[in-house]
């Protein structure tokens, strides 16, 4: 047999014994499994439903708009695009409808918990971009409305961006409107980690106030990996330099052939497949006690480290992550994320606000619920899993210690199915 299946044998048996605190993964169903590795991985489709550059396009049509007529219906918007690879591609497509080269940008810092394509100097937005930040408030660890605004008014940018990998509060899209509105600059929100939260309702929309949307499919949202682009009810004010302003089809037509031709070629069809199943799933009633449960999650185990002498940053999470920092218990993010691992629970080392140390090493850890949500853990276990996490730090070069914890997670995740919800 191909070793590759042995290695898939292996993951499998890693995701299943292990505690999963990655807060940008998720674990999808079956039927989600079932459309990405279907035969739909065999067909080339370039273009859009009905207007392919290809012959026998006839059942991904209906495949592709089934997974449109989804998304509109479960964020309640007037515009979707299924067809970026990744939340990377979804968000290349926005910046290539809005903006030219050398424009003014302004993002949340990478360090303060924004996303490398919210213009980091490594990658392409920022390669391409002139990009500008704003942070958040040293003490409160909340984003510094105030702050943002100078800074716009100072580098007067064309495209604001509000959207996080690693902050733990609900957003102020209403705030970030006026000021995009008070500079003349397009508002994109990227919904990348709370999606899923949004389309429930249980955090602030971005829908009313911002001209453009993105999304990842496979955090919150639990489908399978890619991106998803959207624009709710008003686009009326969207600055693309390609559009007359308020014209949600000429938008529309812009966003469309920035993902294709502009920065893809043929649409994964199968995972377009996979999206339209986990829309469904999103739709449906039971993804919001899901959901709650994510967000019920996240607060108890924010409380449960807080009482074990963590410090999180902003003292607690609206959403499903919250960010460690773990310069109190004289442990770095590399290490811990290490020690962590020999225990079977999988996160990520990352930077807190004013860091001082690097992107490599950290101060901080960030913790997501999305995953072990799924696997059906609940309150009660928050409180324990903090006990398991704070043991290992404070033995963090103890393996005989670490390998007892690890016996422990081993024993919460048995008999524990993947998808639980
Ligand atoms: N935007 C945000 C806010 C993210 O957190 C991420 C991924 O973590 C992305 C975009 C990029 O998604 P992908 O990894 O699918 O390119």
């Amino acid at each position: 047999m191909d070793p590759i299946f042995d290695l898939i044998e292996q993951e499998r048996q890693r995701q299943t014994h292990g505690i999963e605190l990655i807060a940008s993964e998720n674990f999808v169903s079956d039927n989600v499994m079932k459309a990405v590795g279907s035969v739909l991985t065999n067909k080339y489709a370039e273009g859009y439903p009905s207007r392919r550059y290809y012959g026998g396009c006839e059942v991904v049509d209906e495949v592709e708009t089934l997974a449109i007529e989804r998304a509109k219906e479960l964020f309640g918007v007037e515009y979707a695009n299924v067809q970026p690879h990744s939340g990377s591609q979804a968000n290349a497509a926005i910046y290539l409808s809005i903006l030219k080269p050398g424009d003014q940008i302004l993002g949340l810092d990478l360090s303060m918990g924004g996303h490398l394509t919210h213009g980091s100097f490594v990658n392409f937005s920022g390669i391409q971009y002139n990009a500008n930040f704003y942070g958040v408030d040293r003490e409160s660890g909340l984003i510094d409305y105030d702050a943002m605004r100078q800074k716009a008014l100072e580098v007067k940018p064309k495209m604001i961006i509000a959207g996080y990998s690693a902050y733990s509060r609900d957003l102020d899209f209403k705030k970030f409107r006026e000021v995009a509105d008070e500079v003349g600059a397009t508002l994109w929100a990227d919904i990348a980690h709370p999606a899923g939260l949004i389309a429930k309702g249980l955090l602030s929309s971005p829908f009313e106030h911002c001209h453009v949307v993105t999304t990842t499919t496979h955090k919150t949202l639990r489908g399978p990996r890619g991106g998803l682009i959207m624009m709710g009810k008003d686009f009326e004010n969207t600055y693309g330099h390609k559009t007359p302003k308020g014209d949600i089809k000429m938008m529309s037509q812009v966003l469309d052939s920035s993902v294709f031709p502009g920065i893809q070629g043929g649409p994964l069809e199968h995972v377009i497949a996979g999206k339209a199943v986990a829309f469904a799933e999103a739709i449906d009633d039971q993804f919001l006690v899901y959901m709650k449960q994510v967000v019920a999650n996240a607060r108890a185990l924010a409380k449960a480290m807080i009482d074990n002498g963590f410090d999180i940053v902003s003292g607690g999470t609206d959403n499903h992550l919250m960010l460690v920092d773990l310069r109190n218990k004289n442990v770095n993010g590399k290490e811990t994320e290490k020690a962590l691992v020999k225990a079977d629970i999988t996160c990520n080392k990352n930077m807190v606000p004013f860091d001082d140390k690097s992107a490599f090493t950290t101060s901080g850890i960030r913790l997501g619920t999305a995953a072990i949500t799924t696997r059906g853990l609940k309150e009660a276990d928050m409180e324990v899993l903090a006990g398991l996490i704070n043991e290992v730090v404070m033995n963090i070069n103890n393996d005989r210690v670490i390998g007892d914890v690890r016996k422990k997670v081993n024993q919460m995740m048995e008999g524990k199915a993947l998808f639980n919800y």
